[in-house]
């Protein structure tokens, strides 16, 4: 078996370590003679699982008691009409900050439950290339229910570094930067995230969602993706998705062991310094954020001729390096480099692009 360096935005790598755990305890798991995925959510073995999961990714993000952490379905989408109905009234404003792809779809979506979505600001072409607006300039409301905005832009790598300063309750879609260096969730009203980059399997979610801001949802707000209701029942209203949230908890304990989120920040930092420190240094290859403004988990970056794109990918694909592909929109070429690809893996990926460029520069 060889397993390849998988730089895929999502689905994407999971700790190897993990893999290996989840495969060893498949057939037969705590002794139990069956597998996660064949016994009843209820069973105390379970639930106990479950709660490790939720404590350790307490412990992990430092979660203040007055917030519920849900462990829900329908991935971050699902999240982008969770969020309206649960925190804002049919007649209510809310401001989105709208900086790329991610937080398009879920104004789009917000329209369908709110009176008035107000986009405060979007991204800008600065001197040193694509940008954030500045906080100056967004326009924001006098009596919003709440303030979005996506922190990391997955497809376009463009990320705002910054925690808002707003006055209405916080919400981020943190789908692809979760988990990757310490946050203050105090500042946040409600975090929420697809599972399949930072965490685990696909169609699951994680909403870290703060009490005093629950009790008043929508009359057209699906039980199942009811906070409060959720919140009571300990994310097992309906029947959870337990193979993800199993998973997801072997992931917690490997970030735990690789000492939490200082660490992870740590080498996150280091891994995309790497990547664009080489991108900048080349004539070949070119990445087009403000250096403000890049993200450090997903990475975008163009050949100057693009005619060789077809190449690149099928010698990258040859020496162990696959999901490269820009998304769709954009073209190109992504690196997502989530906390489960490690340094080897972003050296090899410059070591290629070095050797390509020597062939074909
Ligand atoms: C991937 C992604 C989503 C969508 O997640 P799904 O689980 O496919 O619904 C939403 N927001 C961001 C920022 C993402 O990267």
């Amino acid at each position: 078996m060889s397993r390849v360096f998988n730089f895929s935005a999502g689905p994407a790598t999971l700790p190897e370590e993990v893999l290996k755990r989840a495969q060893q305890e498949l057939l037969e798991w705590n002794g139990l003679g069956l597998s996660v995925m064949e016994i009843s959510h209820r069973d105390p073995e379970y639930v106990r699982i479950a709660q490790q999961a939720e404590q350790d990714l307490r412990d992990l993000m430092a979660v203040p008691d007055d917030y519920h952490v849900l462990f829900l379905q329908g991935g971050g989408r699902g999240q982008f009409s969770a969020v309206p109905q649960n925190i804002a009234g049919p007649e209510a404003t809310v401001d989105y900050l709208d900086t790329g792809i991610w937080s398009g779809y879920a104004i789009r979506e917000a329209k369908k439950f709110v009176g008035k979505v107000n986009v405060v600001g979007s991204t800008e072409q600065r001197a040193g290339g694509k940008a954030i607006m500045l906080p100056e300039q967004w326009q924001l409301s006098d009596n919003a229910a709440y303030f979005h905005y996506c922190p990391n832009e997955t497809v376009d790598g463009i990320a705002l570094h910054q925690i808002p300063e707003v006055n209405a309750p916080i919400v981020a879609d943190m789908s692809s930067n979760i988990l990757s260096e310490p946050l203050d969730v105090s500042k946040f009203g409600v975090i929420y995230a697809g599972a399949q980059k930072n965490i685990g399997p696909s169609g699951f979610a994680i909403a870290i969602v703060k009490q005093s801001l629950l009790g008043q949802p929508q009359s057209s707000l699906c039980s199942i993706m009811d906070y409060a209701i959720q919140a009571k029942d300990h994310s097992m209203y309906n029947t959870p998705n337990t193979f993800a949230w199993y998973l997801s908890g072997l992931v917690f304990e490997w970030l735990k062991a690789q000492g939490g989120l200082a660490a992870m920040g740590q080498q996150n930092r280091h891994k995309a310094a790497l990547l664009y420190g080489f991108i900048d240094s080349s004539e070949f290859y070119h990445n087009h954020v403000h250096t403000d403004y890049r993200s450090i988990m997903n990475v975008p970056f163009q050949l100057v001729d693009d005619s060789l794109d077809e190449r690149f990918l099928r010698e990258a694909r040859e020496a162990g390096l696959v999901g490269l592909k820009g998304h769709r929109f954009v073209g190109g070429m992504r690196a997502s480099i989530y906390n489960a690809m490690p340094v080897a893996g972003v050296e090899a990926l410059i070591d290629f692009m070095k050797t390509f460029e020597r062939a074909n520069g």
